[in-house]
């Protein structure tokens, strides 16, 4: 979807960007639960960390709470993309609320390495921002095992019971190399630590990174469209400064851009993180075609093809109503 800018000013569009397999899973969960059962459907916390989403499935009859206990008895509840804990599930089983999990595969994959390695009696290092709704999940699978590392920084205060028995997880939607770095910190101080069976930053992360790693040189000022709790977005407005952008900055959406960024500047790089619908992507495209950035140059890292498909239940009742 290359054009050519006249006077050179132009925009690097990232590409993977925006919507990964497991938020278009978990928003079509809630869209075809409206559907099916009609409004109100609960969903515990933000199904994605993305106010647009969150709005406009508000606006359908989506009802978002903080916690199972506000969602009345017997009730159906959708839990976010995020995952939870067993209390959760527990919970929502002692009040009888019909559950869809809309949790992504690749977080149950995290959840399931965790019970595993607790299982075996190793101390699990999980690296993720504590607080996180997912960490708060992962967590919880095994919370006697587990102890969360924020980053190098907390490397030294890590205290476990026996040095040959140690293995790290992580958060899905951290920095890549962030991560690496944490990691070599603590294989120093355990070098018989172990790695994950598999990645557990997911592929939809690391897309998302590699391509605005490649673009971030190029780019006087670098846009990401994501709210301020999506993890992986603003991990993505870091990757751009550390790959070498002049600047870098993180918008919900167009109206949010400042056009004082772009003082002298000829080319900006525009991605999205993997809660952002591509229409917000395209509102900021219009916006900076305004303020003289006509040329648009997709640059492409990876080709995604994953797709996963609507939770069991959820399924099943589709089906059945034809
Ligand atoms: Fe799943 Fe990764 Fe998307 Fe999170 S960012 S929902 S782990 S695919």
């Amino acid at each position: 979807e290359s054009v050519p800018s006249p006077d050179g000013k132009r925009i690097l569009l990232a590409t993977p960007r925006g919507y990964c397999a497991g938020v278009d899973r978990a928003v079509d969960a809630v869209e075809k639960a409206l559907e099916l059962y009609g409004a109100p459907v609960y969903v515990r916390k933000e199904i994605v960390h993305n106010k647009f989403v969150v709005e406009t499935l508000s606006k359908r009859g989506a009802v978002f709470v903080a916690e199972t206990d506000e969602v009345p008895e017997g009730a159906r509840v959708v839990f976010s993309a995020h995952g939870v804990s067993p209390a959760v599930h527990a919970q929502a089983e002692a009040r009888k609320l019909a559950t869809i999990d809309a949790t992504c595969p690749l977080v149950t994959k995290v959840h399931k390495e965790a019970v595993r390695f607790a299982r075996d009696d190793f101390d699990i290092l999980l690296i993720g921002h504590d607080g996180h709704e997912e960490v708060e999940g992962t967590h919880g699978e095994a919370p006697d095992h587990i102890q969360v590392v924020n980053g190098p920084h907390e490397v030294d205060q890590v205290e476990v019971r026996d040095p040959d028995k140690v293995i790290w997880l992580s958060q899905t939607t951290l920095s890549v190399d962030e991560t690496m770095e944490t990691v070599r910190l603590l294989r120093e101080r355990f070098p018989n630590l172990q790695d994950p069976p598999s990645d557990d930053i997911c592929y939809a992360t690391q897309n998302r990174q590699v391509a605005v790693k490649k673009l971030a040189p190029d780019a006087d000022v670098v846009i990401v469209v994501g709210s301020a709790n999506s993890s992986n977005s603003v991990r993505l407005v870091e990757v751009a400064l550390d790959a070498g952008a002049g600047s870098a900055h993180r918008v919900d959406k167009a109206d949010e851009i400042d056009p004082a960024w772009f003082d002298g500047a000829t080319t900006v790089g525009l991605s999205s993180g993997a809660s952002v619908p591509e229409i917000l992507v395209r509102e900021v495209i219009e916006r900076l075609k305004e303020l003289g950035f006509t040329g648009v140059e997709e640059v492409r890292t990876a080709t995604e093809d994953v797709l996963f498909s609507l939770p069991k239940n959820l399924r099943a009742d589709l089906k059945a109503s034809g």
